[in-house]
């Protein structure tokens, strides 16, 4: 019932001719092996300057494959220079938006309030946030891991609807995980993604808990996508490195 989600999150990589390279060998690549895009869907998150060069493609070739931005402003519009509004990325064709990435909370004053005014923000533009969470080295040697995981979901879902909850997209990245080639076992990546999913009907119902995608995000290569993919509440990847690689990529797809 939930259709897999494998997410390129290029960070702050490729510029714009890179990314129509890209985007083209990539659906050559999934063209070749005739790749089943209702069975698993496909998304890439470029840079803000590369997003009108990916719609461009996927609108004038008809590409199966969706695209989002990796951050956005709170504010709808005005005087807030060098921030991006969720209109802004809506009007690009963007189906989602990475929220609170561990690399944005860190380097980026993103608090639990701003979290949530940029979830609020992207639903309102129709878009879907991709929630980033995920404990540190630090929270896990403590073992407070799940609630840690838990707790930073449950701080946004609180303020959200049941409808609003419902389109939202989890990615447990857990931190020391992502960059280190130190990827989550499949059963630390299932225990937090079910830890999550049972709050989610806690909170609200199996309705949302069933539809939410769950996605896990850390060192993901196509050495260990599918058995990450076998766990029952793993839905996808946020993949960083490695869907800076085109066969790394379509590989991880097809084996999701
Ligand atoms: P890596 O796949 O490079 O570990 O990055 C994961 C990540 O942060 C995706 O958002």
């Amino acid at each position: 019932h939930r259709i897999p989600l494998v997410a390129g999150n290029w960070k702050m990589n490729f510029d714009h001719l890179e990314a129509t390279y890209f985007v083209q060998k990539l659906a050559w690549s999934l063209r070749d092996v005739r790749f089943d895009y209702k069975r698993c869907e496909v998304a890439l998150m470029p840079s803000f300057t590369s997003l009108r060069s990916v719609q461009v493609l996927v609108e004038a070739d008809r590409l199966n494959i969706t695209y989002g931005a990796q951050a956005v402003s709170v504010t709808a519009q005005g005087a807030f220079t060098g921030d991006v509004s969720a209109d802004m990325l809506a009007s690009l064709g963007c189906s989602y938006v990475i929220v609170g990435h561990s690399e944005r909370r860190k380097y980026h004053p993103e608090d639990d309030a701003n979290i949530v005014d940029q979830v609020r923000a992207v639903l309102a533009a129709d878009m879907q946030p991709i929630l980033c969470v995920g404990e540190s080295f630090e929270e896990r040697r403590q073992g407070i891991e799940l609630d840690f995981a838990v707790g930073q979901v449950h701080d946004v879902t609180r303020d959200l609807s049941e409808a609003e909850a419902a389109r939202l997209i989890v990615a447990y990245e857990p931190v020391w995980a992502i960059g280190t080639g130190m990827v989550a076992t499949p059963e630390t990546a299932q225990d937090a993604a079910k830890a999550i999913r049972d709050d989610l009907r806690k909170s609200f119902n199996a309705s949302v808990a069933d539809s939410v995608r769950i996605l896990y995000g850390g060192s993901v290569t196509s050495k260990n996508a599918s058995q990450l993919i076998s766990e029952p509440d793993v839905d996808g990847f946020l993949v960083g490195g490695a869907s800076l690689d085109v066969d790394e990529l379509a590989t991880i797809a097809r084996l999701a």
